[in-house]
């Protein structure tokens, strides 16, 4: 049995008084999703245990059938899984963001969302000199990089710096073990990068500087179990985003980066299709991710969410079904988000989430039933990774 999972970033949201309290889930035009949820069954899932932050990183290793509360260690340690860089059991790794500081406020946790060419010899003079043996900077994408600390300091409460735009720096500074060592960094950071020949265009150019790094989301090395050793299935996840990569390399799956996969509404949907498709021919299970649903509610765009919870259905939902059924091979189809994005709060929730499953092949579908917060009238079914699990686990009768 082939075993797909579709999750739209973001896509759950509270009710709207301009959409006639509803929300965007349920005025948005999803025939696919609502087809799937008909012949199939849906309910609401909890993809963030209680007490734990709701993050991307949290709520998709709970889709992908990991309880977080056993395995997740921090942000940096998946990202550097996605990004392909070894860890040994010493290493601590930290997210290390371009971010503008402006009077001391932190103005920018993207710095203008410097592109990756210029980030690179930023990154790469940081190395020279504040690299050292155990403590390496590593280029990632954008604003986005790393710092892998050989014993580096762990046990700190660090803050991710989209949560406190035009706030005080000195108010959100790491708290606890070993914090000199990270203030010593990031200082030194601001001396080297204040003039750099990047900056300077930048700043000829009237864009945000990258004034210094910001390090954050720290944590060990993470141990995920292997799909193969857990359930038998080989596959692969599609993913603009290293975060949802670096789960499926944990979880020993191939982890595809589509060309022109963007991360927001003008991603390629087709090549990711077509992705998905050809993991589908030599394996079991495949697990598509699309970011645009939660971009569209961290910049509160209303209407750019529906939209873009309409192209999900559009153009991952549908055709990915049609494929599976004209295959015609028993199949179970899993439609998902992985936390809510509220268009009104701008940031990530921990409330439950709708969760579809569809075993196939069924033939043509013209029902639709709901896919929305309010399935089941609100009552919750289970946690999203035992639900998963149960899915994953490829008996036939759920
Ligand atoms: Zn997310």
């Amino acid at each position: 049995m082939k075993i797909v999972i579709l999750v739209g970033d973001g896509m759950g949201d509270y009710p709207l008084k301009e959409l006639r309290d509803k929300t965007p889930l349920q005025v948005a035009a999803i025939p696919n999703i609502r087809r799937i949820s008909a012949a199939g069954t849906v309910h609401l899932v909890q993809s963030v245990p209680d007490g734990m932050f709701p993050g991307s990183d949290v709520a998709n290793l709970s889709l992908m059938g990991f309880d977080p509360r056993l395995c997740y260690t921090g942000r940096a340690p998946i990202e550097a899984a996605g990004a392909g860089i070894p860890m040994t059991a010493a290493d601590v790794a930290f997210r290390c963001n371009l971010i503008t500081v402006q009077n001391e406020l932190i103005a920018d946790h993207s710095a203008g969302h410097i592109s990756t060419e210029e980030a690179r010899p930023m990154i790469e003079e940081l190395e020279r000199k504040l690299g050292r043996d155990g403590l390496h900077f590593f280029t990632g994408t954008g604003y986005r990089h790393l710092v892998i600390w050989a014993n580096g300091p762990c046990a700190l409460t660090t803050t991710p710096p989209h949560d406190v735009l035009d706030q005080p720096v000195s108010r959100h500074l790491p708290q606890g073990e070993r914090r000199e060592e990270l203030l010593r960094l990031m200082d030194a950071s601001r001396s080297l990068l204040a003039d750099h020949p990047v900056n300077r265009r930048r700043r000829q150019a009237g864009k945000s500087e990258a004034t210094q790094i910001w390090l954050w989301g720290q944590g060990r090395r993470t141990a995920l179990a292997g799909f193969r050793e857990l359930y038998g299935l080989s596959g692969g996840v599609i993913s603009a985003v290293d975060l949802v990569r670096g789960i499926g390399r944990l979880a020993g799956l191939e982890a595809v980066l589509v060309p022109g996969a963007t991360g927001f509404v003008d991603t390629n949907y087709a090549g990711k299709v077509e992705a998905t498709l050809k993991i589908l021919q030599q394996h079991d299970f495949a697990f598509v991710h699309v970011e645009a649903p939660d971009e569209c509610g961290h910049s509160g765009q209303r209407d750019m969410k529906i939209k873009a919870i309409e192209a999900f259905d559009r153009e991952i939902v549908g055709p990915v079904w049609r494929a599976l059924e004209t295959a015609g091979r028993p199949y179970r189809l899993l439609i998902c988000t992985d936390h809510r994005t509220p268009v009104a709060v701008r940031n990530h929730t921990a409330e439950a989430v709708p969760l579809a499953v569809l075993n196939g092949p069924v033939g043509a579908v013209t029902r639709e039933t709901a896919f929305d917060e309010f399935v089941d009238g609100g009552r919750v079914f289970k946690t999203a990774f035992e639900w998963i699990q149960e899915c994953i686990q490829r008996r036939r009768n759920l």
